[in-house]
């Protein structure tokens, strides 16, 4: 795919979207961080569901280990391997305290060091908490970025280097919310929406041939 086309798709996906941002509730980058530990194979509705009534209860690392990794459990038993995402959670919550002071770290580094946070989890939480560039490639990106051919790559980490490269400054705070929104609405993984997808003329998909 040319410049010009990926232009005219990033400024499409922005004039329908100004302010994007992700569709798991939080108000603070913890969290958010909670929130993304708890959203692995877990719809953001679920997770939603569940934090609406714990963060009330507790939203910092503290609250959380004083609630107990039991009273946690009960407040995610609604979502995927809450027994894991629980046990992790509260590993989390005391790194955080005994090493960060209670904060959420603003560094990639340290952030991957927490139990249960990888890269997409961090580019999540530095992109949308923090405001950074980064570019967190789940399998929304993945599929819309190959099958569009905006960003083409044989694995998750290539699809975010080549979404780094080509992706020009201006756009890359917000794109990763675009084309994950895009992925999950329009662009869906078995049959995309095609008829009412605004960047239609622009995609380069070519659909398997029937036989
Ligand atoms: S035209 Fe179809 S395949 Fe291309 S981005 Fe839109 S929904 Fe996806």
């Amino acid at each position: 795919m040319n410049k010009e086309k990926r232009l005219e798709i990033l400024t499409r996906l922005r004039d329908n979207n100004p302010h994007p941002t992700t569709e798991l509730n939080f108000t603070t980058p913890f969290e958010l961080l909670a929130a993304v530990l708890l959203s692995a194979q877990a719809t953001d509705v679920s997770v939603n569901k569940a934090t609406d009534k714990l963060y009330p209860v507790a939203n910092t690392p503290q609250a959380i280990l004083d609630l107990g990794v039991e009273k946690l459990k009960g407040y995610i038993k609604t979502i995927g391997l809450f027994n894991s995402k629980a046990e992790n959670l509260i590993k989390t919550c005391q790194m955080l305290v005994d090493l960060h002071g209670g904060e959420v770290p603003e560094s990639r580094e340290a952030l991957e060091a927490l139990p249960g946070v990888g890269r997409k989890t961090a580019n999540v939480v530095l992109n949308t908490a923090f405001g950074w560039p980064t570019i967190a490639v789940d399998t929304h990106i993945y599929r819309v970025s190959n099958r569009t051919k905006f960003a083409m790559g044989k694995n998750v980490d290539l699809v975010e280097q080549k979404l780094l490269k080509v992706v020009p400054k201006e756009f890359k705070v917000d794109v990763h919310h675009w084309l994950i929104l895009h992925g999950r609405y329009t662009c869906v993984a078995r049959k995309p929406r095609c008829g009412s997808c605004i960047i239609e003329d622009l995609c380069e998909f070519s659909p398997p041939k029937k036989k």
